[in-house]
């Protein structure tokens, strides 16, 4: 028998290890710094709960001291910690947990060496510290709504260590998957660390391949998934997409749903965006055409490229955003008169396979190593066109933006990817942009090629960029289907994880 949640009540603890404006290394931070925005505009009474980084103290926020002194049990030690206060742009509360020792560091995840030694520690405190926060402040939250790996505790501590707290009892998990590719793994004798009973470390439990996965913990234990796009919803349900998950994946498909990411045009609109020197909308395109050569500038590129097709790529440098793809079609690109803009961060291997494509060309190809929240938004506005070859991606944000900014996405056919994007066809002139589905250098050059044939006519190429900038992917019809679901979403009978 399933207990389903009332009609009205709606409170959600949205829980996540990044947010805009306060912390960001990708996708997730977006996300989690607009959603919540959206959702209360529909009337939800949410809180969001986020780590207290470094980078978020030294950010200047308007903040109060909100707890001293939380206690957090981790394993056989009791940790303090502290909570503090700030608010969202529309006035949702944020919790920052802060702890020093485990939080005010350069990063948010690794160095460039590799992921910090204690992020079990780190992120096993932030879930159980929420939950305990909950409870002080009195709020038996409808649904916690958790995010990735780094939350994955979440769902697991409420049907193990919380199964029989009455204050939880009418408290549901919800489990978003942001990228199945980070499982958040640890080694087996850390069980005790996070706080878990010794019988949740089986194939049915938090049991990955010999050690602990903090994502499948969240989607074993959460009363409901969600991931960020219809399509990859079906996909991580294959053996392709579902890092080994597939199989539970597929039993939980009752309770899975693909709800499509977002756009936050208060941040991200030509018309509007304080990064670009020249803004401009449908109606004043020439000045796209000025952001382009200020770009240029900007990069030191060659200014013939003004008349030239500017290929843009915004990315974190790792194996699933198709830098290898990119790798093996530069020069061919460049031998084409184009030219290529890359900002990225991540991975040593592929920025140097990008610095040494890119080698000798550097009047043609520019490529900024780091995060650069500011040269990313110049660069979605001055490109002609944005590259996206990922070998998957879950929903993408960048092919968002750029059809907002008239930059025309050329993408592989894979996931939010594949949502959003529809291949423009010359004769109806319907579509938005490009795409192209073997993950295979010959199958992006020829996507390619048929971009840069459009390109070079002005006036259908004029009708593709307007087909984009008058997309909507704002967060209101997403937003409904998460309050929905908030409605619906019913706990998983207590009995299913009683030994
Ligand atoms: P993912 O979450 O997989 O990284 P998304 O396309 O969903 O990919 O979101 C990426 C977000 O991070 C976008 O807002 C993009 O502009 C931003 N981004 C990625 N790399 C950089 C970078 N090096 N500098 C600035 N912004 C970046």
């Amino acid at each position: 028998m399933m207990e389903g949640l009332s009609e009205k009540s709606r409170t959600v603890f949205f829980l996540s290890s990044e947010a805009t404006p306060f912390a960001k290394t990708g996708g997730l931070a977006d996300v989690a710094g607009s959603l919540p925005d959206a959702l209360r505009r529909q009337g939800v009474d949410v809180r969001v709960g986020l780590p207290f980084y470094r980078v978020t103290r030294k950010g200047g926020f308007s903040t109060r001291p909100l707890y001293s002194d939380l206690e957090v049990p981790l394993g056989s030690e009791l940790l303090k910690g502290h909570v503090i206060e700030t608010h969202t742009k529309e006035g949702v509360p944020v919790y920052l947990f802060e702890r020093e020792d485990l939080f005010d560091r350069p990063n948010l995840y690794a160095t460039s060496e590799g992921d910090y030694y204690d992020n079990l520690e780190r992120f096993a405190y932030f879930s159980r510290a929420a939950l305990i926060f909950a409870k002080l402040i009195g709020i038996p939250f409808d649904v916690i709504h958790c995010h990735d790996w780094q939350t994955g505790l979440v769902p697991a501590y409420l049907k193990t260590i919380y199964l029989d707290d009455p204050f939880f009892a009418k408290t549901a998990s919800l489990f978003t998957i942001h990228n199945l590719g980070y499982q958040g793994l640890f080694s087996k004798e850390k069980l005790a660390v996070c706080s878990l009973p010794p019988d949740v470390f089986h194939l049915e439990g938090v049991e990955y391949w010999g050690r602990i996965s903090l994502l499948k913990a969240g989607v074993i234990y959460a009363d409901a998934l969600t991931t960020v796009s219809p399509a990859y919803a079906k996909e991580i349900q294959t053996p392709e997409f579902g890092f080994g998950m597939e199989g539970i994946l597929k039993k939980r498909s009752a309770n899975l749903y693909g709800i499509l990411n977002g756009t936050d045009y208060s941040v991200w609109s030509p018309e509007k965006d304080p990064e670009l020197p020249y803004p401009y909308d449908l109606s004043n395109l020439r000045e796209k055409a000025r952001n382009k050569k200020a770009l240029l500038n900007e990069l030191r590129l060659a200014e013939a490229l003004e008349n030239k097709p500017l290929f843009g790529m915004i990315s974190r440098l790792s194996a699933q955003k198709g830098c290898d793809l990119l790798v093996k079609v530069m020069d061919e690109l460049v031998h084409l008169g184009a030219g290529v803009v890359i900002l990225g961060a991540g991975e040593q291997e592929y920025q140097s396979l990008l610095e040494k494509a890119a080698g000798n060309r550097p009047d043609r190809v520019a490529i900024r190593i780091g995060f650069n929240e500011s040269l990313a938004h110049r660069i979605i506005a001055g490109a002609d066109m944005l590259l996206m070859p990922s070998r998957y991606e879950p929903c993408g944000l960048t092919q968002m933006y750029a059809l907002r900014y008239g930059t025309v996405p050329v993408v592989r056919a894979t996931g939010g990817l594949d949502d959003t994007i529809v291949q423009f066809d010359p004769e109806s002139k319907q579509g938005n942009g490009f795409k192209f589905s073997p993950h295979s250098p010959e199958a992006l050059m020829e996507a390619l090629k048929k971009a840069l044939r459009i390109y070079r006519e002005p006036a259908t190429w004029e009708v593709l960029i307007t087909n984009g900038m008058k997309e909507d992917f704002s967060w209101e019809r997403s937003a409904q289907r998460y309050v929905d679901l908030y409605k619906t979403i019913s706990l998983t009978p207590k009995s299913n994880f009683l030994q």
